[in-house]
């Protein structure tokens, strides 16, 4: 797929998404929110739902969550532009409950098909109802910070994922703003272990004759900004010093 034909695609989705009324929660949103971000990125980045001001303007991980995320980002050199963000449920649960089983079923489809044109190499979960969709049965307590191959079913064939709390449970609770730090300070590394794997099986594809053996990514890589935006002054940056930046 060229870039053209990914950025389309994404906007047809995202198009869909705007006038969906396939769950209960388009009764009550002011805008859908399809998500946004670099369609050429590696790394696409999932939340459980939008909250009040995302719903106000049709875009994800905007206010005081958008922004704890934009400063994690910053703590590995990355900036949002740099990667796709998304949502389990495009629209937001009244009064931000918790998004119910029949609507992240409902909704589904729509994650699906863009983990399908965006081809990550790694999905970053945030909060347990994004990592329930993509490590069932997991506890988020027990399993932030680590990595796993990605169920082709979700839509991403040849991905990792990698479990973060949601930036608004960092919002509450410092320790969880500390282990925040530390866990996207792994994500680079995971990133290049995906990388790794991607290109070990385009090569045993080869090997084993395989006529349409594709690229080891058809995204482009996530460039360094230059210089790196260094995170806001908080104690958990400076306890948890990302180890891998570069690509
Ligand atoms: S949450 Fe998803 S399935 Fe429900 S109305 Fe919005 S876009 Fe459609």
């Amino acid at each position: 797929m060229t870039d053209a034909e990914r950025r389309t695609a994404l906007e047809e989705i995202a198009a869909e998404v705007r006038v969906c009324t396939k769950c209960r929660l388009h009764q009550t949103r002011t805008k859908a929110v399809p998500g946004e971000g670099d369609p050429d990125t590696e790394v696409i980045f999932v939340g459980e739902g939008p909250g009040f001001n995302e719903d106000r303007q049709g875009r994800p991980f905007i206010g005081r969550a958008g922004d704890l995320l934009v400063k994690l980002l910053a703590s590995i050199g990355w900036r949002r532009e740099d990667v796709f963000i998304t949502n389990v449920v495009k629209c937001r649960p009244p009064d931000n409950r918790d998004p119910q089983p029949d609507e992240i079923a409902a909704c589904a489809p729509y994650l699906r098909r863009q983990l399908e044109v965006l081809d990550p190499a790694v999905v970053v979960t945030l909060g347990r109802f994004s990592m329930g969709t993509f490590m069932p049965g997991a506890r988020i307590s027990q399993v932030h910070g680590t990595v796993r191959p990605v169920d082709p079913a979700t839509g991403a064939g040849a991905a990792l994922v990698f479990a973060m709390y949601h930036p608004a449970a960092a919002l509450r609770t410092p320790a969880i703003e500390r282990d925040s730090y530390a866990d996207i300070g792994a994500v680079p590394a995971a990133l290049l272990d995906s990388r790794r794997r991607r290109e070990a099986a385009v090569e045993t594809d080869v090997a084993q004759g395989t006529p349409e053996a594709d690229p080891p990514s058809a995204s482009a890589a996530i460039e360094s900004p230059e210089p790196p935006s260094p995170p806001a002054p908080t104690p958990a940056a400076d306890d948890a010093t990302p180890q891998l930046t570069l690509f």
